[in-house]
C-alpha cells in the first residue's frame, strides 16, 4: 500500500505533498494501467492509500478506484480524477480514446499527478473540516453560473492552488532555472492549469492574489 504525507503551506493554507511519494504513486498507477492494456484487460481496479493528515495528524485510509470510461465526455477526456467524500475515495478515470500503447507518455503521468494532487487536497481538507464543500462533478450540463461558483469555491481554489503548485514544481524539475529572474505572475504562466483557467479568477481579486502569493512562496522557497 502506498503512503502519502502532506503539510499545510503557512501562507496560502494549501497542501504541499511529498513529491517523490506522489510521483511514485502516479508512476505505479500508469504502469498498472498499461499492464492491464497489455493483457487486453479493462483497467478497472481498486487500491488503498495510507495518508497522514496534516490537519489532525492521524493516519487515514483512502480508496483509490481506477475506472475505464468508455464514452467520450468532454470533462473526462483527460487522465482525470474525482473525490467522493461519501466513499472516502479518489476515482481515477481512464478515457477510452487513449491510444493504449501511448499511455506511458510522461504527459499522462503528469496529468494524473496534477489531478490526484487536486483530489488529495479535497480528501485532506474534508478530513479536517466535515462541513467543507464536497466537490462538484462537472458535466456537459453544468451552466456558466455553476461553473463560476465551482471555480471560486474556497475548497476548489485550495485544490487548484495545489495543482498549479504541482505544475510549477514539475517545470523546475525539468529545468532548474525555469523560475530564475521571474516575477510571480510570470512564474504562474509556467503552469498549464493556470494558463487554461486563469480567466475564471480574473474577476475575483482575492483569489487572484492567493495564486500570486503561492507563486511568490515558490520563488522564495527556491532561493532559500
Ligand atoms: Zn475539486
Amino acid at each position: 500500500m502506498h503512503e502519502i504525507t502532506a503539510r499545510q503551506g503557512p501562507r496560502t493554507g494549501s497542501f504541499e505533498f511529498d513529491e517523490p511519494q506522489l510521483r511514485l504513486i502516479c508512476h505505479d498507477l500508469v504502469k498498472k494501467i498499461n499492464q492491464k492494456f497489455k493483457n487486453k484487460e479493462i483497467p478497472n481496479f481498486k487500491a488503498k492509500l495510507k495518508a497522514l493528515s496534516p490537519i489532525d495528524g492521524k493516519q487515514h485510509i483512502f480508496n483509490f478506484r481506477v475506472k475505464f470510461i468508455p464514452d467520450e465526455n468532454e470533462y473526462f477526456n483527460n487522465a482525470a480524477a474525482t473525490w467522493h467524500n461519501m466513499y472516502q475515495e479518489i476515482m481515477v478515470t481512464v478515457p477510452s480514446q487513449f491510444i493504449w500503447e501511448q499511455f506511458t507518455d510522461s504527459e499522462h503521468e503528469q496529468q494524473y499527478y496534477r489531478n490526484i494532487r487536486h483530489e488529495l487536497t479535497h480528501a485532506f481538507d474534508i478530513q479536517g473540516n466535515k462541513n467543507s464543500h464536497n466537490g462538484v462533478i462537472l458535466s456537459t450540463h453544468t451552466t456558466p453560473e455553476e461553473l463560476n461558483k465551482y471555480y471560486n469555491d474556497p475548497a476548489e481554489v485550495k485544490a487548484y492552488l495545489s495543482q498549479v503548485h504541482a505544475d510549477i514544481e514539475n517545470e523546475i524539475r525539468k529545468n532548474r532555472f525555469a523560475i530564475v529572474g521571474k516575477r510571480p505572475e510570470q512564474v504562474l504562466e509556467l503552469s498549464q492549469t493556470w494558463q487554461v483557467l486563469k480567466d475564471k479568477w480574473q474577476n475575483n481579486p482575492k483569489v487572484f492574489k492567493m495564486f500570486l502569493r503561492a507563486a511568490f512562496d515558490i520563488i522564495q522557497a527556491y532561493h532559500s
